[in-house]
C-alpha cells in the first residue's frame, strides 16, 4: 500500500466523540475528491467493504473492527469556496464553521450549527437539526458518488430531491458517498468576506482534534469570542443562548455520541422525557452511563467498551417496549464487530 492517506491499524477511538474504538485494519482521510476515488478504487480492487463517516460524532464503532474493513473518515475534506454557479462547502467542513461563517457575513440562517458537532456530509445525511432548524432549510444542492457507479463520477441531486423528514433522507437508503454542496446564502458579496474573515481567525485560534467533544467546545467558542473582540461587538445572544442550553445538559463534558434514540412524535413525549419516567438516568454498565443529565445520552465515563453502551441502548429499548409498548428507534449509527 503506497497511498500516503491509508493508513494501517489505526485507532477508531480518535475517529470518535465517544472516543471508543479498535484498530481498524484500513483507514483512510482523502483530502480531496480525487484521493477519494483513488481509495475507493483501492477498497474495490482488494474487496473491502468502505465504511464512510465524518466526526464520529454519531457513531459507535466496534472494540474489533472487521478486518474486510476500510474506514473512510470525511473530515479533512474541507474546502469552501464561491463559483458561478453557487456556495461549494466539501463534505468535511464542521457544521460548526457554517455558523462562524454566518457570523462573519452578516446572517443568522447558520447559527443553529453553532455548537452542533459533526460535519456537513453527515448533516445533509441524516438532516441534523437544532430545535426547529435543519439542514436541508441551508441546502441548495448536494454533490455524491455513488458506489454503485463503477466508474465513481460525482453527481448532483437538488434538495427538493432528496426526500427529507424528520432526521431522514434519500442518502440514508443508499450508498452515497456526500462529497460537498452548494449551500444557501442571502448575500455572496458579504459572503465572500465572510469567508476570508473566518481563514484569518483560523490562523489565530489554536485548532485541535474535533472529535474530542472538549476541544470541540472550546475552539468554537474561541471563535466565536475572538470574532466579537476583533469587532468590539458581542457574541450574539443566538449564540450564548446555544451554550447555556448545550452547557446545562453537559454535552461536551463526557465522550458521548449526543441523542442515542430519535424522538418519537407518535408517542408524544421526546425521547429524554420517556427515559427520564422510568427513572434510567444515571444507570451505569461497565465504563457506560445513561447520562445524570439528559435521559437521551449515553455517555463513556472513561473506560467504556463498545458492548457497555450497546447493553445500555437495549437495556432502554426493551424497558420503554415492556412500559410503553413501542421499540425507539436508534439515531446513534452502530458499526458492526468482528
Ligand atoms: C454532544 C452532541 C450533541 C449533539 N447534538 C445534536 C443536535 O442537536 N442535533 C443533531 O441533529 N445531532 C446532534 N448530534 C449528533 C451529530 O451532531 C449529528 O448526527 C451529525 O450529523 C454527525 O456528524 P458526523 O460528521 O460526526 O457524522 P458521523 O458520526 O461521522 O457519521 C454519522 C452517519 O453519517 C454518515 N455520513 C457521514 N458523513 C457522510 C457523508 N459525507 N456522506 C454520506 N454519509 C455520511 C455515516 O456513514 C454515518 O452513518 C450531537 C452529537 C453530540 C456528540
Amino acid at each position: 500500500m503506497n497511498k500516503q492517506f491509508i493508513q494501517s491499524n489505526a485507532d477508531l477511538s480518535a475517529y470518535s466523540t465517544y472516543e471508543i474504538g479498535g484498530k481498524a485494519k484500513y483507514l483512510a482521510a482523502p483530502t480531496t475528491i480525487e484521493e477519494l476515488t483513488s481509495v475507493l478504487e483501492f477498497a474495490k480492487e482488494k474487496e473491502l467493504k468502505p465504511f464512510w463517516f465524518g466526526m464520529g460524532s454519531n457513531i459507535l464503532f466496534p472494540d474489533e473492527p472487521k478486518e474486510d474493513m476500510i474506514f473512510i473518515s470525511l473530515k479533512e475534506l474541507k474546502e469552501t469556496h464561491i463559483d458561478e454557479k453557487g456556495w461549494f462547502v466539501s463534505a468535511g467542513m464542521p457544521m460548526s464553521h457554517l455558523s462562524l461563517i454566518g457570523l462573519a457575513s452578516g446572517t443568522a440562517d447558520f447559527d443553529f450549527c453553532f455548537l452542533l458537532p459533526g460535519t456537513v456530509g453527515a448533516g445533509i445525511y441524516m438532516n441534523a437539526k437544532y430545535y426547529n432548524r435543519q439542514i436541508c432549510d441551508i441546502l441548495d444542492t448536494a454533490f455524491y458518488i455513488d458506489l454503485n457507479d463503477p466508474e465513481f463520477k460525482v453527481q448532483t441531486i437538488h434538495v427538493d430531491g432528496c426526500g427529507y423528514s424528520y432526521k431522514n433522507s434519500i442518502f440514508m437508503n443508499n450508498d452515497w458517498i456526500i462529497v460537498g454542496a452548494y449551500l444557501k446564502h442571502p448575500d455572496f458579496n458579504a459572503l465572500e468576506q465572510g469567508i476570508r474573515e473566518v481563514e484569518r481567525l483560523e490562523q489565530v485560534v489554536e485548532y485541535r482534534n474535533p472529535s474530542v467533544l472538549p476541544n470541540f467546545y472550546k475552539y468554537y467558542t474561541a471563535m466565536a469570542e475572538t470574532w466579537a473582540q476583533d469587532h468590539e461587538a458581542e457574541v450574539p445572544e443566538s449564540f450564548k443562548s446555544v451554550i447555556q442550553d448545550r452547557g446545562s445538559k453537559f454535552h461536551f463534558d463526557y465522550p458521548s455520541c449526543g441523542s442515542v434514540f430519535k424522538n418519537n412524535y407518535d408517542f408524544g413525549e421526546p425521547m429524554g422525557k420517556v427515559v427520564d419516567r422510568l427513572n434510567m438516568r444515571g444507570t451505569v454498565h461497565g465504563g457506560a452511563s445513561i447520562s445524570s443529565w439528559h435521559g437521551n445520552m449515553i455517555v463513556n465515563q472513561g473506560n467504556a467498551k463498545a458492548e457497555d453502551i450497546v447493553h445500555l441502548v437495549e437495556q432502554v429499548k426493551k424497558s420503554v417496549n415492556e412500559a410503553f409498548d413501542f421499540i425507539p428507534e436508534e439515531e446513534l449509527i452502530i458499526v458492526e464487530k468482528k
